[in-house]
């Protein structure tokens, strides 16, 4: 297998190459590295955007439902590995999300990997954004479905592609509501307009925005008043809600014909109970404390207002999630790693997760930072760009 070291060589040659950064302790928004021992560094790469994960409530019901169920269900679902416990957290996700039903998948990877070759196949034909998730286009290439990627959030572009290729077979429109490396949003409004007019479903991954938007957290749907205008509406577990696995919500048929027809969810076994009582502890506080919304929405809006003052320049996103731009993924990677030497942990993103000449070091504000951590942050960061003589912008 000589193929190996010959293209991890290549990787490294082409600042591609990735490799575990070990995480030995965490502590309260802070992270103690294998690679970095010696120091803490406060953790802007998590998507653990409220700090749940660490919640007292997640803990307990995690553990009751480890006490009462054991560690695992040992069986698909459809098997004898399906707990009332499950439908629980499907009842309050559906509603969480405006919909009739939803269905659990072991991860939004696993969702989308399942659920999109589901839903379409040879003969139909499925459009996304440029700037998908991996996931996504995993689930469309299983699809087989004819595949037409439509520059970012590019509405225009979208409907030539819909006028000229849209087809007589089923087709697909597939978004994320909040984009996970450029912190921008979808025009959801427009979308669902566009998706009638041509008769396509549609599709929205709210894997960042769920918990974080909407009166009662439900994302950018529900911030947008569209709620049951979308037909399939995925999102997980594994980011603001700090637990793990993931849903797909819409109709009740959707759910029964995902139960008969998504790969992943047939055979794979049910989630850990314990992660289940977890996701439904998190499903429950994100509803009812408004407060973490707003005070998240401050403590991001108060780092990009420091990033300005100290001289970063371009114009802030609406999100937590905040991209330091610096073109070149070998300069991306420059800069985390400086950034680690002056006790920050974001990562660098380069290509292919974004396209080439887009490299950036990705920063989440979550509730762990206090805000004198982000005034020095926004100082440290700055400084350092000065110093390695990188030119950054929003
Ligand atoms: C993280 C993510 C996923 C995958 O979810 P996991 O539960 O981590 O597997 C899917 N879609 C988007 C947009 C994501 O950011």
């Amino acid at each position: 297998m000589d193929f190996l070291k010959r293209r991890l060589a290549e990787y490294i040659a082409a600042n591609r190459y990735r490799r575990l950064q070990t995480v030995v302790e965490r502590l309260d928004g802070r992270v103690v590295l294998a690679d970095w021992e010696d120091q803490p560094l406060l953790d802007f790469s998590s998507n653990d955007y409220l700090a749940l994960s660490q919640h007292p409530d997640l803990i307990k019901a995690g553990r009751e439902a480890l006490e009462r169920y054991g560690a695992g269900v040992g069986a698909a679902r459809l098997m004898s590995g399906d707990l009332t416990l499950f439908h629980q957290l499907e009842r309050e996700i559906a509603d969480l999300k405006g919909c009739p039903a939803a269905l659990l998948f072991g991860s939004g990877y696993m969702a989308n990997v399942g659920m999109i070759p589901a839903l379409i196949g040879r003969g139909d034909v499925v459009f996304t954004d440029r700037l998908d998730h991996a996931s996504i286009y995993d689930g469309c290439r299983l699809a087989g479905a004819r595949l037409l990627r439509f520059r970012h959030n590019d509405l225009e572009h979208l409907e030539s592609l819909l006028n000229k290729e849209r087809g007589t077979g089923r087709a697909l429109v597939v978004v994320e509501s909040l984009y996970s490396m450029d912190g921008d949003i979808a025009p959801l409004v427009e979308l669902v307009d566009l998706k009638k007019r041509h008769a396509c479903m549609l599709m929205v991954d709210e894997a960042h925005a769920t918990g974080i938007f909407g009166d009662q957290g439900g994302g950018l749907i529900q911030a947008a008043g569209l709620e049951g205008e979308v037909d399939v509406v995925m999102g997980t577990f594994g980011k603001a809600l700090g637990s793990y696995g993931a849903y797909v919500a819409g109709s009740q048929d959707l759910r029964d014909y995902l139960i008969n027809r998504a790969r992943s969810f047939i055979y794979s076994t049910g989630l850990p109970p314990a992660v289940v009582g977890a996701s439904l502890a998190a499903v429950r506080l994100v509803r009812d404390r408004l407060d973490l919304r707003e005070q998240l929405a401050e403590k991001a809006a108060y780092f990009k207002e420091c990033l300005k003052l100290e001289g970063l320049v371009g114009t802030p996103g609406p999100s937590q999630i905040v991209p330091v731009m610096v073109g070149d993924g070998g300069v991306a990677l420059s800069l985390a790693e400086e950034c680690c030497r002056l006790g920050l942990f974001a990562t660098a993103v380069r290509p292919p997760t974004v396209p080439e000449g887009a490299a950036r070091v990705r920063f989440s504000v979550t509730m762990h930072h206090r805000k004198s951590e982000l005034a020095e942050t926004a100082r440290l960061l700055m400084g350092a760009c000065r110093r390695l003589a990188i030119s950054a912008s929003f």
